[in-house]
C-alpha cells in the first residue's frame, strides 16, 4: 500500500470513500495535528512534518463530493484577525501532497496578506482537485461541483470564508453564493463588489510612489514603467500612470486583439505596446525606472534576475519570486528594489473581502488604502517594508512577512479568534463522522 499522501487526489478520494467515509479533519492541538479518524494519523503526521508548508494550522478539512466525486479542501490557518478568508482555486494535483502543500502554503500567505493590508480576516484557502475527466467548461457541471462545494462551505460553520481564485471565477461565486453565506467577491448580481482590477492597478501604483519615495527618486512624473502584460490590472494600470505624467510605458502583450485596444484607447499617451509569445519574459530585461510583472508569476528566477535593468520591481502578479528565498535574496544582491506582489496587490482582496457590509460610493475603507495618512495604506507599509528590510539587510519579503506575522497576532476586535471556537465546536459535534 503507497503511503497515502502518494495517492492521486481521485484515488485518496476513492480510498476515503472505501471507509465508508466522506469527510476527515485534520486540527492542531497543543503541538500535535488531530486526525479525525485513525486510520487517517499518517496525514496528521505528514502535516506537522512539512516544516516548509505547515505553520500550526488550525484545520485542514477535506471532502468527497457526493455526485462529483471531487476532492475539496478548506485550510484555515490563522484566525486570531478574523475568519479564515481566501480564494478558491480549482486546479489539478498530481498527489495529495501536493494538494495539502499547496493549500498549506495559499492559506499561510492570505493571513499575511490580509494582516498586513489592515483586514480584521485570518487566513484561509480553498482548493478543489481538477481531474483530467472533469467536464469544467460544462455548465451543468460546474453548477453541481460548485453546489457541492458550497455545502462543504456552509457544514464548516464559518471558520473558512471562500472566495474566488485560479481556475474559479465570478460566475461560480454566485453559485456558492446560493447554498452558503460564507462566500465573497461575488458578482453584482448577488450583491458583490465586481470587478476588483481597476483597485488593484491603483494600489501597485500606489507602491510604486512608496518605492520611489524610499529610494529618493521622487514621484512618478517623467518616469519610464515597463510593464509585462496588460489584462485586466495592466490595462487599468496604464491610466493611472499616465494619469501621473510618466514619461513613458513599455508594455509587451500577448493577445493582438488587446494590443490593438490599447493603442486606440490611450491614443496620444506615452504609450508602446509590443507583442509577446508564451513564456517570453525579454521584456523583463528593458530599461526602465520601475519594472512591473502583471502577467503571471514565477517569472522571477536565476535567468531573468540578471538581466533586470529597473530599479524597482512593482507589479501585480501573484508569486513572482520562482523561490522566495533564492530569488529575493539574488534581486537584493543586485541592489533593486523589490515589492513583494502580496504587500502590492492587496487590493484585489480588499475590494472585496467586506462587501457584505454593503456598498458606499467613494467608501472611505476603500480610499484609505490608497492615502497617506493611514498607517496601513499600501504606500505607508511599503515605505515601512522597505525600510525594515535595509535597516535590517533582509529581502523585502522577509520584512514585509515580518510586520504582517506581528499583526497577525492582534485579535479581531469583537470577536477575536473566533473560528478556533468554530473548528472545536466541529470538532466535538463529529463534523467528520
Ligand atoms: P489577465 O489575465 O486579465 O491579464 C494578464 C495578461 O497578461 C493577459 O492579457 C495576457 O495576454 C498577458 N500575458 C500573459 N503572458 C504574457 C507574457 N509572457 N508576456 C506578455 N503578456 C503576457 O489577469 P489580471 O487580472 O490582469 O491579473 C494579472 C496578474 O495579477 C495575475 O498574476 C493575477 O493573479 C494577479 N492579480 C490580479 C488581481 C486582480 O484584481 N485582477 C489581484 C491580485 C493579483
Amino acid at each position: 500500500m503507497p503511503r497515502l499522501v502518494d495517492l492521486s487526489p481521485e484515488a485518496f478520494a476513492a480510498h476515503l470513500t472505501s471507509l465508508g467515509r466522506r469527510r476527515a479533519s485534520f486540527v492542531h492541538d497543543n503541538g500535535v495535528v488531530r486526525s479525525s479518524h485513525p486510520e487517517l494519523a499518517e496525514i496528521a503526521n505528514h502535516l506537522l512534518g512539512d516544516t516548509r508548508d505547515y505553520h500550526r494550522h488550525e484545520g485542514v478539512f477535506l471532502e468527497v463530493g457526493a455526485t462529483t466525486g471531487a476532492l475539496f479542501g478548506a485550510f484555515v490557518h490563522n484566525t486570531t484577525r478574523g475568519q479564515g478568508q481566501g480564494g478558491l482555486r480549482y486546479w489539478p494535483y498530481g498527489d495529495l501532497a501536493g494538494f495539502l502543500s499547496d493549500g498549506l502554503r495559499l492559506s499561510h500567505g492570505m493571513t499575511r496578506k490580509s494582516a498586513l493590508a489592515g483586514l480584521w480576516w485570518g487566513g484561509g484557502k480553498g482548493l478543489i482537485a481538477r481531474h483530467i475527466d472533469h467536464p469544467y467548461h460544462d455548465i451543468g457541471f460546474r453548477e453541481r461541483l460548485y453546489t457541492e462545494y458550497a455545502g462543504f462551505v456552509a457544514s464548516l460553520r464559518g471558520c473558512y470564508i471562500t472566495a474566488e481564485d485560479a481556475g474559479t471565477g465570478p460566475a461560480d461565486m454566485a453559485v456558492v453564493a446560493r447554498g452558503t453565506r460564507f462566500v465573497t467577491c461575488t458578482p453584482p448580481a448577488v450583491g458583490g463588489a465586481g470587478n476588483p482590477s481597476p483597485a488593484t492597478a491603483k494600489g501597485v501604483v500606489c507602491a510604486m510612489e512608496g518605492a520611489l519615495a524610499h529610494l529618493g527618486l521622487g514621484d512618478l512624473a517623467g518616469k519610464k514603467i515597463v510593464m509585462q502584460g496588460t489584462g485586466n490590472v495592466g490595462a487599468a494600470m496604464i491610466g493611472e500612470l499616465v494619469q501621473r505624467g510618466v514619461g513613458s510605458i513599455l508594455a509587451s502583450e500577448l493577445s493582438p486583439a488587446r494590443r490593438e485596444q490599447l493603442e486606440k484607447e490611450f491614443a496620444g499617451a506615452p504609450l508602446t505596446v509590443v507583442p509577446a509569445e508564451p513564456g517570453d519574459n525579454r521584456i523583463l530585461a528593458e530599461p526602465c525606472d520601475i519594472l512591473a510583472p502583471n502577467a503571471l508569476g514565477g517569472i522571477l528566477d536565476p535567468d531573468t534576475i540578471p538581466t533586470i535593468q529597473a530599479r524597482i520591481v512593482c507589479g501585480a502578479a501573484n508569486n513572482q519570486l520562482l523561490d522566495d528565498v533564492r530569488d529575493g535574496e539574488a534581486l537584493r544582491a543586485r541592489g533593486i528594489v523589490y515589492v513583494p506582489d502580496f504587500l502590492c496587490n492587496r487590493m484585489g482582496i480588499v475590494y472585496c473581502a467586506n462587501e457584505q457590509y454593503g456598498k458606499v460610493p467613494h467608501d472611505a475603507a476603500i480610499e484609505r488604502h490608497y492615502g497617506r495618512d493611514w498607517d496601513n495604506a499600501v504606500y505607508v507599509v511599503t515605505r515601512r517594508a522597505l525600510e525594515l528590510a535595509e535597516r535590517e539587510n533582509i529581502t523585502s519579503a522577509a520584512a514585509a512577512n515580518r510586520l504582517a506575522d506581528a499583526l497577525a497576532t492582534e485579535p479581531h476586535p469583537i470577536w477575536g479568534h473566533r473560528a478556533r471556537a468554530i473548528v472545536a465546536g466541529l470538532v466535538a459535534d463529529g463534523w467528520a463522522d
